[in-house]
């Protein structure tokens, strides 16, 4: 029964909570917890360990120790090494003796420090663009930039391999979104030719790099195609820069192609830069949008002094050694080549600093990562959905520091391994619906 309160107030009426809506509200009705709960007990019962969030003692380089152990890593984005170098860890060290950890609250509210804007400077140089803006997460930067641009009356086209965070961007804008055919530029023209006239914007968004297959994108083909539409083109740098062209700048370096014809540079600080958080860079117009905008950088707390100043000298540091960006190049070639040779199904990778072995079955792969970490090597495996069913992998992350000799030791133990289950039948994770 209701209570008055005076003022026409009234307490809530209590709700009747049948049993079935009681059990909406506990989470491990939710399906999606479900299907995590099986896979689980399926990999229990076939003793199959999860090989996920490992404990990682001290610094991730080209070897890794975990449990008092040490294994040969193949599962950080270092690409040039650069985490944990001293000029690096001594920028960090400094920017917090001057600025403390955090800068505690939004840049618009409580301030710019000066090295964010060196930072910014920096990296609008690297693409001879006006401006730059960095957010405190890669992901964010690919939402917050996408979602708040785009509108309903708009369309984004992205290639189908795209990350996450372009995907979640997209949905975010609410334009009309559609994925063309992985590295498919006569898939995106026939896309734009039908449907162009219907849209007030247009964006198209690649990825330099592709991180789960290890190939590249074709920019002077993109760049033909967003001036003939009149489209934007935004390109992911996340995993090209410090890797792609002799001196390690991204796609535009390794393409030969003039970065201002780029309208939307984005990259993240948390691989080659060894910080964190994301970066756009553009003109000038674009960089006021964004700082006024997105809201991942609006309504969010203004990137750490300290992992400013890393990524800022790492950022001088891979301009400074183009000797790393040659070996880590030599190291992708030494392993595509090794691994083609052992037979390894190494998909469309080109051999710069991701090479994936597709094995198949999400579980074989999981058995194979758990297998490899007994003969000392950390990898990291790939399962459907965040590839499609039949397409589990496990990721190499190459970097400058690996070896040649650890390269080569590790690709033999796995090519022994495969041998070794060929005839074992996983087929249970076709009954968990891969
Ligand atoms: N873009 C791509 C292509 C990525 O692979 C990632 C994450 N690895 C991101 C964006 C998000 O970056 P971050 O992890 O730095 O948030």
């Amino acid at each position: 029964m209701a209570q008055s309160l005076g003022n026409n107030a009234r307490t809530p009426e209590p709700v009747e909570t049948n049993k079935s809506i009681r059990k909406q509200a506990d989470f491990s009705t939710l399906q999606v917890f479900q299907e995590m709960e099986s896979y689980r007990s399926v990999t229990e019962l076939m003793g199959i360990h999860n090989p996920f969030f490992q404990q990682i003692e001290g610094r991730a380089g080209p070897t890794v120790s975990i449990d008092g152990r040490d294994y040969i890593n193949f599962s950080s984005y270092d690409y040039l090494g650069l985490n944990g170098l001293n000029e690096v860890a001594e920028a960090a060290k400094q920017a917090i003796d001057q600025y403390g950890t955090s800068v505690s609250a939004s840049r618009p509210t409580a301030g710019n420090r000066l090295i964010h804007r060196e930072l910014e400077a920096k990296l609008a140089d690297l693409y001879q663009a006006d401006d730059a803006l960095v957010f405190v997460s890669g992901h964010s930067t690919n939402v917050s930039t996408i979602g708040d641009l785009l509108g309903p009356k708009d369309l984004v086209l992205y290639d189908a391999l795209s990350h996450n965070s372009i995907i979640v961007g997209t949905k975010l804008s609410g334009a009309t979104r559609k994925s063309f055919l992985h590295n498919d530029l006569a898939d995106l023209e026939n896309h734009l030719q039908k449907s162009r006239h219907q849209y007030e914007r247009v964006l198209i968004v690649v990825e330099g790099l592709y991180s789960m297959d290890g190939d590249i994108s074709d920019l002077s083909g993109l760049i033909d195609i967003k001036s003939r539409f009149g489209a934007w083109l935004m390109v992911d740098e996340a995993h090209s820069l410090g890797v792609l062209g002799a001196r390690g700048q991204g796609i535009f370096e390794q393409a030969g192609v003039d970065p201002r014809q780029v309208d939307i540079w984005m990259g993240t600080l948390s691989k080659t830069l060894c910080g964190c958080g994301g970066y756009i860079a553009g003109n000038r117009v674009l960089i006021e949008i964004l700082k006024y905008q997105a809201s991942g950088f609006m309504y969010s707390v203004g990137m750490p002094a300290p992992v400013a100043a890393a990524s800022m000298r790492a950022l001088e540091l891979m301009q400074q050694l183009p000797e790393r960006v040659k070996r880590l190049h030599s190291n992708g070639k030494l392993f595509l080549k090794t691994a083609r040779q052992a037979g390894l199904d190494t998909g469309n990778s080109q051999g710069f600093s991701v090479v994936p072995v597709i094995i198949g079955d999400s579980l074989r792969t999981v058995k194979i990562c758990n297998l490899l970490m007994d003969k000392g090597i950390f990898t990291i495996p790939v399962t459907y959905p965040a590839v499609p069913m039949q397409q589990a992998r496990i990721r190499f992350f190459i970097t400058s520091e690996h070896s040649a000799e650890k390269i080569i030791y590790t690709i033999e133990a796995l090519a022994a391994l495969l041998k070794e289950l060929e005839d074992q039948s996983f087929g249970l994770s076709e009954m968990l619906g891969e």
